[in-house]
Order: C-alpha cells, then sequence, then structure tokens
C-alpha cells in the first residue's frame, strides 16, 4: 500500500469503483477515461510503480495478468474479435497513474 495511490485505494476497497475480477494477486476494474467501448484496467495488488520496477520477484504477478487479460478479454466478448494489451511505462510513455496496469481495450465494430 502506497500512500495516496489510487490503485492502492481501490485494491483495499476504499473507493466505490466496481471490482469486475479478482483473485489473490490481481484486480480488473474499468477504465474511468474509456478509450473503447471495452476499457479495462489489470491491476496488481502490490504496489509496483512501473515496468521499470519489476524484480524477479514479481514474474509471477506479471504471468496472471497476461491470464487474467485473455480471460476477461473472453468475458467481455472481444477475444474473437480482437484486441489491444498496452502497459505505458512512465510520464513519456503515456503513463498517468503510478501503479503498474495492463489496459485492454477492445469492441470496436
Ligand atoms: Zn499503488
Amino acid at each position: 500500500m502506497e500512500k495516496g495511490c489510487i490503485f492502492c485505494q481501490i485494491v483495499n476497497g476504499e473507493t466505490p469503483t466496481k471490482i469486475l475480477y479478482q483473485n489473490k494477486h490481481l484486480v480488473v476494474f474499468k477504465d474511468i477515461n474509456p478509450h473503447a467501448p471495452v476499457h479495462l484496467l489489470i491491476v496488481p495488488k502490490k504496489h509496483i510503480r512501473s515496468i521499470n520496477d519489476l524484480t524477479e520477484a514479481d514474474s509471477a504477478i506479471v504471468s496472471e495478468m497476461m491470464m487474467a487479460a485473455k480471460q476477461m478479454a473472453r468475458d467481455h466478448a472481444v477475444a474473437t474479435s480482437g484486441y489491444k494489451l498496452f502497459i505505458n511505462v512512465e510520464r513519456g510513455g503515456g503513463q498517468l497513474v503510478f501503479h503498474l496496469h495492463l489496459h485492454l481495450i477492445g469492441g470496436w465494430h
């Protein structure tokens, strides 16, 4: 838990954010500012600032994020039509919240 981190607050249930999915290591919720009909964020419960801050010990979490993305794509009916997965890294890479998250966007026609 990082003080003042909005995603840590969401992980801890301190906001009204609707959690779409969670397991021991991650949560999934909708992006507050969606760029597509489906725009989900897959967020590790552990506070990791960005990809730059990953350690070997986080390998399993990163793997789980990808597996959750695959499942969320199916659950939100974009698996077959297609979707994008991306991670913004630091300000120059477009990262706005400094708690690692994977974007899943899709649902265009
Ligand atoms: Zn955090």
